[in-house]
């Protein structure tokens, strides 16, 4: 395999960077110059060599180097429910669409869910299992369902004799029991909010209508309180983009020990595209990203974007092609938590089995399993000359693929800001103070 190396601007001179090295080293243009002949295997007058002593001493232009690694056995260990899919608010972007009726998780397959992942942890001599609820609904919507399957997961953990562990997310608006069961039972908690009363009250209302912010507010307050792992997951929009260190601000000041503040921009599908809610220009986005990032500068909380991940090295940009299991309150289990039902038309290529009540078993197709494999970025023509490939992954194959293949990802506006971020984690990497530095976009 030809090494793979990239060569970025920075000031006068370049950032060379090896991901699959993990070597990264700011270089000169003569030093540029000779790096791309030899990648070209043109030759090299003698100053030039000298020039790449270095970078041979770190193995920089060695063929000898593996591609991130993605798990080939279909074994998981790890299972997201989705309880139902109805919902107490009516965001206005809401990607699913969620309201009243739907349908609610059946407890024999959750249970069997849970036995499986329970079954594959300790075969894998895993020391924990975990177990998460999410939803195109809100998982405490269906309150027994989550009380039922936290209990069950403590049972299979003493059965088998591993921990467990129990993250969901939710959106907030919870009721006083509710929220108490989450703080007894819930490791990690992630709690969508717009965050500023009226970006909230406007953005995200309960479903008669009237605004959701002091619902919500208070559960940030007691999560804090409580002193669990929480988080916070703002969808930012084009209304809304500007206002990102406010919003930093009040997280500061409100929920100082949120762990995490995540700032996702919105995906114009579903309700968001019914009420026309735009996604922010990417460039904005990054701008204002960067100011929220100073306003939690010396705090303990973490702003990320999902992008933003220059640590990570990856196939995939989530667990879509590999041992994603997420069991929907329609008893399909899927590989991507947006695609749950098979009238979505992408369903063929991420649906992949089925809970059987009668036989009480699992039903999977091995074929579409294997198919998903293909989705690493490996695979991924576009992806190909991207120096953040490797830690993107090629982005969420559900929204840049759909059912078409590889050969059509043609990446979006998140690239500006995915690339933006992660040239900017890169020149922290080598010791550049970004502080106040203008974003850089790549
Ligand atoms: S809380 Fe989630 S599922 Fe419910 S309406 Fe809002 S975005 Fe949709
Ligand atoms: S493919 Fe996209 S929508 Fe599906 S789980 Fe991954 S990131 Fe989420
Ligand atoms: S081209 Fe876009 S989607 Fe592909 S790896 Fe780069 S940033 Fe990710």
């Amino acid at each position: 395999m030809k090494p793979e190396i990239f060569l970025l601007p920075y000031a006068d001179d370049y950032i060379l960077y090896a991901p699959l090295k993990k070597f990264l080293a700011v270089v000169n243009s003569d030093a540029r110059d000779a790096v791309i002949k030899r990648l070209e295997e043109l030759p090299l007058c003698e100053a030039e060599e000298t020039a790449l002593t270095a970078l041979d001493k770190h193995g920089v232009f060695s063929e000898d180097f593996q591609y991130p690694k993605v798990d080939e056995e279909f074994a998981p260990t790890r299972v997201t429910l989705f309880p139902t899919d109805r919902c107490n608010l009516r965001c206005r972007y809401c990607y699913a669409s969620a309201e009243d009726g739907g349908h609610k998780l059946s407890m024999s397959a959750a249970r069997a869910a849970i036995d499986l992942v329970a079954r594959n942890s300790k075969r894998k001599h895993f020391e924990q299992f975990a177990v998460g609820f999410h939803g195109n609904g809100e998982p405490f919507a269906a309150f027994d369902v989550v009380q039922e399957c936290c209990e069950y997961v403590s049972e299979a953990a003493e059965r088998e004799g591993l921990k467990y562990r129990i993250s969901t997310a939710t959106n907030g608006v919870l009721s006083e029991e509710r929220l108490d069961y989450l703080v007894a039972w819930i490791s990690d908690v992630n709690v969508s909010s717009d965050i500023l009363p009226d970006v909230q009250n406007s953005q995200r209302p309960l479903a008669n209508g009237q605004g959701s912010f002091e619902y919500v507010d208070h559960t940030l307050k007691r999560l804090d309180k409580a002193g669990i792992q929480y988080g916070i997951r703002a969808t930012v929009t084009s209304e809304s983009v500007g206002r990102l260190r406010e919003m930093a601000a009040f997280v500061k000041q409100h929920y100082p020990r949120c762990n995490l503040l995540h700032f996702e921009p919105v995906f114009e599908v579903g309700r968001a595209l019914a009420n026309h809610f735009m996604t922010p220009e990417p460039q904005v986005f990054v701008k204002e990203y960067i100011k929220a990032q100073e306003e939690l500068s010396g705090t303990g909380i973490r702003l990320v974007y999902s992008g933003e991940r220059a640590n990570t090295y990856c196939q995939c940009f989530c667990g879509v092609c590999s041992n994603g299991f997420t069991l929907t309150a329609e008893g399909n289990v899927t590989s991507c938590y947006e695609i749950c039902t098979y009238q979505d038309a992408r369903a063929g290529r991420y649906i992949y089995g089925r809970y059987n009540e009668e036989t009480g078993q699992f039903e999977f197709d091995k074929e579409v399993i294997s198919k998903l494999l293909q989705l690493q970025v490996k695979n991924i023509p576009f992806c190909r000359d991207c120096f953040c490939k490797w830690h993107c992954g090629g982005d969420c194959a559900a929204k840049l693929l759909g059912d078409k293949p590889l050969s059509a990802h043609a990446g979006s506006e998140r690239c500006v800001i995915t690339r933006a971020l992660i040239y900017r984690q890169l020149l922290q990497k080598i010791g550049v103070d970004v502080t106040n530095k203008e974003p850089v976009i790549i």
